[in-house]
């Protein structure tokens, strides 16, 4: 794994993005985020490394039989950019920590906000989620609609600045579920399979899902390829 991995950022959605501002293992050390797993375990009976293959099958072994604490020896730190809909979501999971944006502290940008690439229709069977899209039309009119209510909401929350209303509460003109936010946000690999396992699969909401596969796809499994494997194996799997 390379050193590279950290201050690699991906672009999500319009504005948004993933950064990996910190691992544990550091990858300037020799012992990769895997075999700090298996280390970790192996203190049960003060041992380390056996080689590739007895590591790998350790593993292996300790997510198949949900041994999962030595996997919270390794820890991921992110930045996160995301709409507010996302970050709703994502915070309701307790096992990561969270240091975000102030809105008291930072007045938001003109351009701080969300516009879908298309609009999906309610699902017919699922009273949560959406499938399918608008006609071409409908979407041009419905991403017009979206950029004139955000723009007005912008207007107003410029103008409660400007006569003087704090940040805290000139916000409340903003349109609550578009504006983008930035948050720092670290979790330790167990934690964050279980977070992955949630918001990758087809029942979360695409606004966080295409958060989910990102970290999964660019920072997760280039960090822990074993796990990874053992993720898709024992975990993945059983969820299909
Ligand atoms: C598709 C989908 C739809 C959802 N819909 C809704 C909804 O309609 N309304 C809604 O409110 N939420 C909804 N959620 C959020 C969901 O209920 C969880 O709050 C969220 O997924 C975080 O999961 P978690 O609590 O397992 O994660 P974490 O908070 O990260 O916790 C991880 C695990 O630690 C343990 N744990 C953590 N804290 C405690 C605690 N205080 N007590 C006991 N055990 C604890 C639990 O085993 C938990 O599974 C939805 C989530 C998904 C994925």
């Amino acid at each position: 794994m390379s050193e590279s991995l950290i201050g690699k950022r991906i672009d999500i959605l319009d504005k948004g993005f993933v950064e990996l501002l910190d691992l544990m293992p550091h990858p300037a050390t020799d012992v990769s985020g895997d075999l700090a797993i298996v280390n970790a375990a192996r203190v049960s009976f003060m041992g380390e490394s056996k080689g590739d293959d007895k590591d790998r099958k350790l593993l292996f072994y300790l997510l198949r039989n949900q041994h999962t604490s030595p996997f919270e020896m390794v820890e991921f730190k992110f930045r996160v950019r995301a709409p507010v809909v996302t970050w709703w979501q994502w915070v309701r999971h307790r096992t990561w920590n969270f240091n975000a944006q102030s809105g008291r502290y930072t007045a938001f940008e003109e351009t701080d906000y969300y516009v879908p690439s298309v609009w999906r229709k309610q699902s017919a069977n699922n009273k949560q989620a959406s499938e399918g899209e608008v006609d071409e039309d409908t979407n041009a009119r419905l991403t017009a609609d979206l950029i004139a209510h955000y723009e007005q909401g912008f207007k107003l929350y410029a103008a409660a600045l400007a006569a003087g209303v704090s940040k805290e509460m000139a916000r409340l003109y903003l349109p609550g579920f578009s504006v983008y936010y930035t948050w720092v946000t670290k979790v330790d690999a167990h934690n964050l399979m279980h977070f992955l396992r949630l918001r990758m699969a087809s029942d979360a909401q695409y606004e966080i899902r295409v958060y989910a596969q990102a970290i999964y796809d660019h920072f997760f499994k280039p960090a822990l390829p074993w796990t990874a494997e053992a993720f898709e194996e024992y975990i993945l799997k059983a969820q299909e």
